[in-house]
Formats: C-alpha cells, sequence, structure tokens
C-alpha cells in the first residue's frame, strides 16, 4: 500500500485521458457572442446556449451597470435575510408573467433550483419518475432527496404508465420529473401526454424548461407554452443563463407551489440571494424576449435552415460517419462512432474557424457533435458550417 491517500487521483485521470475522455477548459476572450476569440483564434460560436444573443445585449449589460450602482455587487445574505431587493420580486414577478403562472421565485442558478425544488416536494416515502436523458441537475436533486427514484426510457409514455401501475401505491407523494427540450439531443419530452397521466396516477409533474424559455412558444414563454401545457398543474423550473444571458435559475407555478419553496427548499433558504448585477440583467432580458419577437423568427428560420443543409448532405453518403439525431430545437446533435471520432472531428472543424462541441460520456449515453444555433448567426456563418461538416463526412 502507498501512503498517498491521494494517489487514486492520478490513476483516475489517467483512465480518462485513456478513454478520451478527459477535459479541459479554454477560455474565451472578450466578448460572448455568435462569433468569438479563444486562444487567439477567430470562432464561429456553435457552442453556446446564447441562443437569442442577449449575453452581450448592451440593455442587459447597462442594467446590471446600474443595478450594481445602486445595491452594490453582492446581495450580502439569504433571501429571508437581509438579501432581499425590490429588483429579485419585480424579477419574480415578470418571470411569472411571461410563464403565465401565478407566481415565480429565483434560485443561485437552474442546478441548484432542481435540486431545491425536487429534494422539498419529496422525501424518502415518495417515489420520482426520471426521464433517463434528463438534465444532471434533476438526478441529483432525486438523489439528495432521499425519494425513490426509477427512471423511464427516454420520452416513452407507455413506460412511465408501467412504473406508475406497479410503484405508485407503494408510494406517498409522487413527482415525474422531465426536461421540456433535452439538453443533449435537443428533441422535446411529449408533455401533454406526461400530464394526462400524471393526473391518472395522482402525480406531480416537474418539467425543466432551461433550453426551452425564450425560444420556444409564440410569447417567448418556453416549450410548455408550444406544447399546449400552459396552466395546467406543473413545477415549471428554468434558468437565467442560457436564452436569458445571465445567472441564476427560477421555479414558476402556483401561489402556494411558491409559498412553500420559500418555507421549505433549504438550497434557496440557506444561500445568498441572486446578485443584483444577475437579476437586472435577466430582468432586461425577460422584457426582449416578450417585445422582440422577431429573435425567436430568425432563430427559427436558421435552425430550419441548417436542418435541411445537413440533412442533404448527409444523405448523398451511403455510410455516414454522422448521423444527426432527431432534433426539434435550436439544439442540433450529430451522433458519431466514438469518442475518438467525434473529438477529432471538432477539433477539424476548429481548425476550419468553427467551434462545434464534441460531447461525450458520461455527459451523454453515445458521442456526438452539438451544435447550437443562435439568432445572431449571420447567414455566412450557418454556409461556413455545413461547408465545415461537408469536407468532414467526405473523409
Ligand atoms: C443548464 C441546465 C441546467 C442548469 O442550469 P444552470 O443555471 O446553468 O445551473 C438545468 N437543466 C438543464 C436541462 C440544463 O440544460
Amino acid at each position: 500500500m502507498g501512503t498517498n491517500p491521494y494517489a487514486w487521483l492520478d490513476n483516475s485521470l489517467a483512465a480518462l485521458h485513456r478513454a478520451h475522455r478527459y477535459r479541459t477548459v479554454a477560455a474565451v476572450e472578450g466578448m460572448a457572442g455568435a462569433v468569438v476569440q479563444r486562444q487567439g483564434q477567430t470562432l464561429i460560436n456553435f457552442a453556446s446556449n446564447d441562443y437569442l444573443g442577449l449575453a452581450s445585449d448592451p440593455r442587459l449589460a447597462e442594467a446590471a451597470i446600474a443595478a450594481i450602482q445602486t445595491y452594490g455587487t453582492g446581495s450580502t445574505g439569504s433571501r429571508l435575510l437581509s438579501g432581499h431587493r425590490e429588483l429579485h420580486g419585480e424579477l419574480e414577478r415578470a418571470i411569472a408573467a411571461l410563464k403565465g403562472t401565478e407566481d415565480a421565485i429565483v434560485f443561485s442558478s437552474g442546478y441548484l433550483a432542481n435540486m431545491g425544488a425536487i429534494a422539498a416536494l419529496v422525501g424518502s416515502p415518495d417515489l420520482i419518475l426520471g426521464d433517463e436523458y434528463n438534465h444532471s441537475s434533476l438526478k441529483a436533486g432525486g438523489k439528495v432527496s432521499g425519494a425513490t427514484t426509477l427512471d423511464y426510457r427516454h420520452s416513452d409514455v407507455a413506460h412511465l404508465e408501467e412504473l406508475l401501475e406497479t410503484h405508485r401505491d407503494r408510494h406517498r407523494r409522487c413527482l415525474i420529473a422531465t426536461d421540456s427540450v433535452f439538453s443533449m439531443d435537443g428533441d422535446l419530452c411529449p408533455l401533454a401526454e406526461i400530464l394526462n397521466v400524471a393526473e391518472a396516477y395522482h402525480a406531480m409533474v416537474l418539467v425543466d424548461e432551461a433550453h426551452g424559455t425564450g425560444v420556444f412558444g409564440t410569447s417567448g414563454s418556453g416549450a410548455v407554452e408550444h406544447l399546449g401545457c400552459t396552466g395546467r398543474p406543473l413545477v415549471t423550473v428554468g434558468t437565467l443563463s442560457k436564452a436569458l444571458g445571465s445567472l441564476g435559475g427560477y421555479v414558476a407555478g402556483s401561489v402556494s407551489l411558491i409559498d412553500f419553496l420559500r418555507n421549505r427548499a433549504p438550497g434557496w433558504i440557506y444561500t445568498t440571494g441572486l446578485s443584483p448585477a444577475d437579476t437586472a440583467a435577466a430582468l432586461a432580458a425577460v422584457q426582449i424576449v416578450q417585445q422582440e419577437a422577431w429573435r425567436r423568427e430568425v432563430l427559427w428560420h436558421q435552425v430550419n435552415h441548417l436542418i435541411q443543409q445537413i440533412d442533404q448532405n448527409l444523405a448523398k453518403l451511403a455510410e455516414v460517419p454522422l448521423r444527426r439525431l432527431p432534433s426539434a430545437s435550436p439544439i442540433i446533435s450529430l451522433e458519431g462512432r466514438s469518442a475518438e471520432a467525434v473529438l477529432m472531428a471538432s477539433e477539424r472543424l476548429q481548425s476550419a474557424g468553427l467551434w462545434v462541441a464534441a460531447v461525450r460520456p458520461p455527459t451523454v449515453p453515445t458521442s456526438r457533435l452539438r451544435i447550437t444555433v443562435m439568432a445572431t448567426h449571420k447567414p455566412n456563418h450557418l454556409h461556413q458550417l455545413v461547408t465545415g461538416l461537408q469536407t468532414l463526412i467526405q473523409g
């Protein structure tokens, strides 16, 4: 036996290297946007979640600066003690209005909103049924809650119903949890069907709109609106950090739900209130989402155009090294043969000035290139991506 109790760390890192799963950070220099500088290289950015291009919008920056000048940089305490500002209330009312719910509550991140809400809503006598492709934060919430947690096959409502039939009676409360837009595949959950079975089995439904908010729905409310489920009994969670270009998370729902979370969610009670800058930036973003529908129109036009271009090019080949997963969102995933293959593909695209993320297990079951489209991409950015992909698949 060695004497260093941390020696296993190096062995573990070596194993990651061998499996092509080792990961590092690379700094983006300067402003966020559709084109960024990274390590001295100019890259067209297909790797961000800033779908509407709001992270670099001067109106968000102005709102954040004004909030810092008014309130300072930190909110100095938890919301129930010294950390509450009127700005938080304004943002929460704006989110509730966007979502068509009675109330909302903001958390320090989307990750914490999921963990906090789930752990508050269910405990050891209860049951959580989650989509197998759910985001890590939903799974983490299940673990922290102590509830019995079972996964149903991806978007498979018949399997969900089977699990309800077998297990529901043995538990006190039941929570069904799902991403609305799956973060790595870009497809949508069958929310209306899920709500129908939930009703039949007396179960609550938590839906994670991280990639839906600002992107889906006529008013930009999210995939819940797009799927015709606004007003149904839901616990809606989301983030301020994707289309809203800021940082933080939220839960939206009934007055009782939000009131309960303010009293019973440790992940909200025992953490410092969202910073004034993040709060103000998110509030400005919610207003822009509601006022500038053209951003969504441009975004969807680009998404549909890109999907069509990719499919045309892939269809020309008998044996394709990349398979497009059935996306229905600005997240377009191209599944590759191995972690190594998608890493190489991503590197080749990078040398052509295109930043496309290689996403590998354990984040996803199969390795893929994950392309995200922005409203602020220019037609020539998309054209260059298609050319880059063409070069890749032709070997
Ligand atoms: C990004 C993401 C989160 C976490 O949100 P943060 O605000 O970044 O912590 C939660 N759920 C899903 C589906 C996500 O994609």
